[in-house]
């Protein structure tokens, strides 16, 4: 399909310093979890984006000395030549894809622990280490100064060397040295470096200028710059401190690279604030600048995109979650297939990379992180080897990624989903408070399995284990979920709860299917992503007196993975919703519940009319335990296998079933070894 000529200005070349980038499409630094410790699945996630059509593809963070010493993170880094080829692998693969590649270097400032290089963190003063590590950082002294404009400059070189195209400056995200010379709560010198704000920017500016000396006839030099903290007085505010910077060093740098911060609210989820939604702090950046300038905002819809552009907001169409949910998002424009885009749900599950040190995942697509281990290309299938016919039992996301991506390697695929739709879990969940997004999981997969000849799908369609067999197919999948317990039983509890005659059992499900409740409700959470929380905010919605009750120390604890937790919990305290940590549920009495200490064991009673466990689900395995009864039969009814797959074998999240439906996909038919992923073993 021709490209929709609306969108030929995203397709524009645009000149950054020496440099001109193909098009408007720009990855931006982000984490991934692989950095230095994966040094090569990193260079094939790059060098994909860059297949994908990325005009420029920047790494991730890039220490400039063990003084910034991420560890445990898996952050790239740059300390010394020996660091030199690993980058040259990922500027290679960038290259040999037609981008240009960038590196974000950093020092990290009292962002890090140090724990590998186990030396002292450096700041503008001596100041508490931002994460909480037992140590504080040291006040800079003027030799320190001079190091660091050599590291930095030493590291930009090498970079050179390397083949980056593009070599950053970073002050941003409050996780950055040079940020925390420009933050007057962090600096607190009394010399050149100190005071007004011309002195806290000093060291940036002396870096920028050493860094286009340094490299800057071929490299195109870009800040990153966080405009704003949305903090109020204590911090960056772009109209006060962050429109002055920008007008003092407006055209030092070839490029700005502005969003705001922390890295919480640069990388927002959908469920606190929808696509573009940093545009009203960035967008008095272009009118003070003549240099190009890119930004983040989610995007995933190309209209969204033009009118960035064309409304003088950006210049460069910036991008990190929707080119993991969609490497190849551009060529899709470009292709005039824009329909066919993956598009990011915000669900930042591809952080937890990060903050896990594991290569990452992606909810939406499920080969990110796996282009070199296990040589998983996000639009190319291997075709199949057989004309077998595949019954995909189950229209959630496991089903529906398992068939679309059988379907692409040729397989004929029949799909059956029990209820009136398909996208399953997250058609039910999609309706939570916040969620909405989420439902792009389904929409996608349904849309795109519309398109496909070989694809039958049918609604309504329970199928037994006998309606299974007698259907014939060469292979059956079974993804039929899992429902919510409701009896509780889980980590905490281990006896099964009971109702009483004044307060009742509800299970989530019931929620999640628009039931409704009476009385004061109690969730107790031991599951600690984010189920417990969105119940609880409903039922506040309608009215409810709502109490959340977790052993955790934190609601939800397992979103800090995501970057949700302080947002959930705040809103559930700002909603009225009654928080209460650090205990278990142990018994439904009349009219209360009882609590117990998970310290102490002190016990306390609360009163409750409904209880609501978020604890475990239960695996649907039957059709799986009817068809197993009947194993000697398959081959009469010409079925080779059966096999389990997400949540009816061992619910998990979203991103895990969709991972399921496209491994069991790739897997079909084909040897898999017993540990089915290249390592990067290090050689001594
Ligand atoms: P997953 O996350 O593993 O994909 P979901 O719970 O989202 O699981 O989806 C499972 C889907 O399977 C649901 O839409 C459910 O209606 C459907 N399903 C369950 N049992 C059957 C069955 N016997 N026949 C057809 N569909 C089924
Ligand atoms: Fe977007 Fe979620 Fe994928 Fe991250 S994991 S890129 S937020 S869909």
């Amino acid at each position: 399909m021709p490209r929709d000529s609306r969108y030929d200005v995203l397709f524009e070349p645009v000149k950054i310093g020496p440099i001109t980038t193909k098009n408007r499409f720009y990855q931006v630094p982000h984490c991934n979890g692989m950095g230095h410790r994966f040094p090569q699945g990193m260079a094939a996630m790059r060098g994909m984006k860059a297949a994908g059509g990325w005009g420029v593809v920047c790494t991730e963070e890039c220490e400039i000395h063990p003084t910034s010493d991420l560890s445990p993170g898996a952050l790239m880094r740059l300390w010394d030549d020996s660091d030199i080829p690993t980058h040259a692998r990922m500027t290679q693969a960038v290259h040999e894809n037609g981008g240009l590649a960038g590196i974000q270097l950093v020092h990290n400032g009292a962002n890090v622990g140090n724990y590998f290089s186990r030396m002292p963190p450096m700041a503008p003063s001596d100041m508490a280490t931002i994460y909480k590590h037992p140590l504080q950082a040291r006040g800079m002294d003027k030799q320190d100064i001079r190091d660091l404009r050599r590291w930095h400059r030493d590291a930009a070189l090498r970079a050179k060397r390397a083949g980056y195209d593009l070599v950053y400056v970073y002050a941003g995200h409050n996780m950055t040295l040079l940020m925390h010379y420009l933050l007057s709560r962090y600096n607190k010198r009394t010399d050149e470096y100190g005071g007004s704000l011309e002195n806290r920017v000093r060291l940036i500016r002396e870096i920028l200028e050493d860094t286009k000396d340094a490299v800057g006839d071929t490299c195109a030099v870009a800040f990153r710059f966080a405009v704003d903290e949305l903090m109020g007085a204590d911090g960056m505010r772009w109209a006060v401190e962050g429109k002055e910077i920008v007008e003092m060093l407006a055209d030092v740098p070839d490029l700005w690279d502005v969003n705001i911060a922390g890295w919480e609210n640069d990388s927002l989820p959908s469920r606190f604030g929808p696509e573009a939604s940093q545009e009203e702090y960035v967008k008095f950046v272009k009118q003070t600048t003549n240099k190009p300038v890119v930004g983040v905002g989610r995007f995933t819809s190309p209209d969204t995109m033009v009118s960035q552009i064309k409304r003088g907001v950006l210049d460069l169409i910036g991008a990190a979650r929707p080119s993991i949910a969609d490497p190849f998002l551009p060529n899709k424009i470009a292709e005039g297939r824009e329909d066919e885009i993956r598009e990011c749900i915000g669900c930042n599950m591809c952080v937890m990379g990060d903050f896990t040190a594991t290569p990452f995942r992606c909810t939406q697509n499920p080969t990110m992180g796996e282009e070199f281990r296990k040589g998983w290309h996000p639009e190319i299938i291997p075709p199949r080897t057989s004309t077998s016919s595949v019954l995909v039992v189950g229209g959630g996301p496991a089903g529906l990624e398992a068939s679309l991506a059988l379907s692409n390697r040729g397989y004929d695929v029949t799909l059956s989903e029990a209820s009136d739709e398909l996208g399953g879990r997250v058609i039910l969940e999609s309706r939570m408070p916040g969620l909405g997004e989420w439902k792009r999981v389904g929409d996608h997969r349904t849309y795109m399995l519309g398109q496909k000849a070989n694809v039958e799908s049918f609604i309504n369609s329970r199928l037994s284990a006998d309606e299974v067999l007698e259907f014939g197919a060469d292979h059956v999948v079974l993804a039929t979920g899992a429902t919510w317990r409701s009896d509780g039983l889980g980590r905490s509890i281990i006896h099964p709860l009971t109702e009483t005659s004044r307060t009742k059992l509800v299970s989530a499900d019931h929620i999640l299917g628009g039931g409704l409740v009476l009385g004061k409700v109690v969730i107790f959470d031991d599951e600690h992503y984010y189920m417990g929380s969105v119940i609880a905010e409903r039922l506040r919605d309608q009215g409810h007196e709502v109490t959340l009750v977790t052993p955790s120390t934190m609601v939800s604890e397992w979103s800090n993975y995501t970057m949700e937790q302080h947002r959930i919990q705040k809103g559930l305290l700002e909603k009225g919703v009654e928080v209460i940590c650090t205990h278990t549920l142990t018994k439904i009495g009349e009219g209360e519940v009882s609590l117990s200490c998970v310290y102490t064991g002190t016990t306390r009673t609360i009163s409750a009319d409904t209880v609501i466990p978020v604890t475990t689900r239960i695996p649907l395995s039957d059709l799986q335990s009817g068809l197993n009864i009947r194993r000697d039969e398959w081959l009469d009814f010409g079925v080779e296998s059966v096999t389990s797959i997400a949540d009816c074998l061992a619910p998990g999240t979203i991103a895990m079933a969709v991972y399921a439906g496209h491994q069991y996909a790739r897997e079909l038919e084909c040897e898999v070894s017993e540990i089915p992923f290249k390592r990067e073993n290090y050689q001594p």
